[in-house]
């Protein structure tokens, strides 16, 4: 089919999320090796969101191919994962329990990571039940998270966007407000832990203990702009939770798997989550799976009588999981945990020297390479900027950089193996761009 076809056709047939469309423009990605992308017009771009924030090994790794290729032409896939298994995701399971925090020794396979938090919410309500306390039905989220798209993880998502216009969500869920030291406005004047977990404990008072499963959570919020809490924040949420009978859920499906510099945030925060929901960069991309790691005292309950009643057609894919294993031997042959945070911390001092004198950018911070640029009309007030979004289009359309915008920031997420040149021109290209924005 001739290229210049394919934007027309995608227009007539597609329906994209979050794309009006009247929209007309189309990039339509061909090529992709390392952090580098091709479109079907031949352009290069410099890919600074590594895919949606998963391509930890970068694109167009052959060695995954022919790992797929190779389990496909062997056993591609075979019926329920009831009461079959395959040998694949019996060996991820066991890779993933020895690389996640204790005591995590469990896993239950998805296809990603809204199918996760379905899983955990559900985990979490039937644990409960399992054990005589069915009246715990209640999940807390907080207020800007992103827990994907489908009805239980959508309730706890915490944006109108996500909720409106679809009709009732999902009932029993309360936001909290999140641990975002930048908007200090959020905190009445106080510390940002210490109010945050007074509401929680305020929050469990007026629910009352007896009638909560779980607190779900993304260590680092991402769909809010990358947001890091204080150091202290997870491992006091994890007391007042373990203290009141509440689960812990964390859903690491952008911080697991190297990303913040360790295979888990929930080892560099310190807490022990008793469900942790992974997704994006288990495969980095290359197919889609997801792993929901589960603590025994969970796992014990789910497995009692008849077993854990949630099953999906694809539980434990057998290609997925082969490739998901190759993954994370690339990501352990190269160093790409111990490399996130160098490679992380240097692209933030380049932000940080590139953007020095541009007065729109409220703050630059990161985790290893989960990296967020604030930008605010007003550096005093820190009114957050309007129309953000076409600052990334101008980024993409005249430097040819990928970046997204995230509420009120730009998010930078690459592939863990981006040098040091790119890393500059990626600051660099944000830099110029910003710079003649008023
Ligand atoms: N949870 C978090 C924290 C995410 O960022 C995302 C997607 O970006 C999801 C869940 C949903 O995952 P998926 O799009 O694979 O369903």
């Amino acid at each position: 089919m001739h290229r210049t076809d394919l934007a027309a056709l995608d227009r007539a047939h597609i329906i994209h999320p979050y794309l009006p469309s009247s929209a007309t423009e189309r990039v339509i990605m061909v090529e992709g090796e390392g952090s580098r992308l091709r479109d079907s017009h031949g352009r290069e771009y410099l890919d600074a969101t590594g895919g949606l924030w998963l391509a930890q090994v970068g694109h167009g790794r052959a060695e995954l191919a022919d790992v797929a290729r190779d389990q496909m032409a062997r056993l591609e896939y075979f019926t329920s994962f009831w009461e079959f298994s395959n040998d694949r995701a019996v060996e991820l399971a066991e890779r993933l329990v020895s690389i996640s925090p204790e005591p995590l020794d469990h896993v239950y396979y998805t296809s990603g990571g809204s199918e996760g938090n379905e899983a955990a919410i559900k985990m979490a309500r039937y644990y409960h039940h399992r054990r005589g306390e069915s009246s715990r039905t209640w999940i807390l989220g907080r207020h800007r998270a992103y827990h994907g798209i489908a009805y239980g993880g959508g309730s706890v998502t915490g944006f109108d966007l996500y909720h409106d216009g679809f009709g009732p969500m999902m009932p029993h869920v309360a936001h909290l407000t999140p641990p975002w030291p930048y908007r200090a406005e959020l905190f009445d004047g106080r510390d940002c832990t210490d109010f945050c977990i007074a509401e929680l404990e305020e929050t469990i008072d007026r629910i009352g203990a007896q009638n909560i499963a779980a607190m779900i959570g993304e260590p680092i919020m991402g769909v809010a702009g990358m947001v890091v809490p204080p150091d202290d924040y997870w491992p006091r949420v994890a007391e007042v939770l373990r203290r009141n009978g509440i689960l812990l859920v964390l859903d690491e499906v952008v911080t697991a798997y190297g990303r913040v510099g360790t295979w888990f945030a929930a080892d560099h925060f310190g807490v022990r989550p008793d469900i942790v929901v992974t997704a994006k960069g288990i495969t980095s991309g290359y197919l889609p799976l997801g792993a929901v790691l589960v603590a025994d005292h969970v796992a014990t309950e789910l497995g009692r009588d008849h077993g854990f009643p949630m099953g999906y057609t694809y539980n434990g894919h057998p290609t997925a999981c082969a490739v998901a294993l190759a993954n994370l031997d690339i990501i352990d042959r190269e160093g790409l945990v111990e490399r996130a945070p160098k490679i992380g911390d240097f692209l933030a001092a380049e932000l940080r020297r590139a953007l020095a004198d541009v007065p729109l950018v409220g703050e630059v911070r990161n985790v290893g390479m989960m990296l967020g640029v604030e930008l605010v009309a007003d550096p005093t007030t820190r009114e957050p900027l309007p129309g953000i979004q076409h600052i990334a289009d101008t980024i993409r359309a005249e430097h040819g950089v990928i970046v997204r915008d995230a509420a009120t920031a730009l998010v930078l997420s690459p592939a863990l193996t981006l040098g040091e040149a790119e890393a500059t021109r990626i600051a660099e290209s944000i830099a110029e761009v910003l710079s003649r924005t008023t």
